[in-house]
């Protein structure tokens, strides 16, 4: 039995501990803030055993160092970002496999918002820890990659199961509504999300974890391969549909 403690962290971030109750690990994912992972994990009474990073930033691995310090725990990172992030002990790149405990973690390439950017896909449990690659109702923003490399990668999270659950690092969602509901304004799908959205934030909620078929249906950037996002955005290819949209986000 996995189960997921979320809590804000920094500004905008989601701080995940993943913790596995029958090998008593406990996985941080990600480091925006030594101090809150220290102290939630301790409030649970969890013993962290594993740091998993999805990618370079400091809001996203900055507190590497202070967490293993703090408990001796074993760091995962992306293998291409490696010489930009704190006492790793293993790289890993798409395809290859980590465990917390008897549940296994696939990983996936996203690269684009950084270029080694990678998600944990977790199919026993049917979550997957996205970092900046997607975010309820948009992406990251594309630092480092290419159109065609982030739209390949939002291609490898298209194809999990719909019914996965989307673990996304940024409480971006009400700012990302708005964009959508411009990129897509015929969308009754995304209408009755962003409404959601308006009120759990007027009440102060998460909109943090979502689903992967609830995106499908709504987010705009997984939509740029559909014939009416490319008929309004331009481009013959969803490459090129997503080059726009992601340019258009940038200027919105
Ligand atoms: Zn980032
Ligand atoms: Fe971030």
């Amino acid at each position: 039995m996995l189960h997921i403690h979320q809590f804000p962290c920094l500004s905008d971030n989601y701080g995940y501990l993943l913790h596995n109750a029958e090998s008593g690990e406990t996985v941080c994912i990600d480091t925006p803030d030594a101090d809150a992972y220290l102290r939630e994990a301790e409030s649970k009474g969890w013993t962290i055993t594993q740091i998993w990073n999805t990618h370079w930033h400091p809001d996203h691995a900055g507190g590497n160092e202070a967490i293993k310090a703090a408990t001796g725990c074993h760091i995962v990172a992306p293998a291409a970002e490696a010489p930009k992030i704190a006492a790793i002990d293993r790289t890993v790149a798409g395809r290859d496999t980590v465990r917390v405990g008897a549940h296994e973690a696939q990983i996936i390439d996203v690269g684009g918002h950084t270029h080694g950017h990678i998600a944990y896909h977790l199919p026993d449990a049917e979550i997957a820890f996205v970092g900046d690659a997607l975010f309820a109702l948009g992406c990251g923003r594309m630092f480092e990659g290419t159109a065609d490399q982030f739209w390949n990668s939002l291609l490898r999270l298209k194809s999990l199961p719909p019914q996965t659950t989307i673990y996304c690092a940024h409480e971006y969602t009400a700012a990302n509504a708005r964009f959508a509901l411009h990129a897509d304004p015929d969308n009754g799908a995304l209408r009755d999300y962003a409404e959601e959205v308006e009120a759990l934030r007027a009440q102060g909620k998460p909109t943090v974890p979502t689903t992967l078929e609830r995106e499908l249906a709504s987010n705009p950037f997984l939509r740029a391969d559909d014939a009416g996002m490319q008929g309004r955005w331009g481009g013959g290819d969803a490459v090129a549909t997503f080059a726009a949209l992601r340019a258009a986000k940038d200027a919105f």
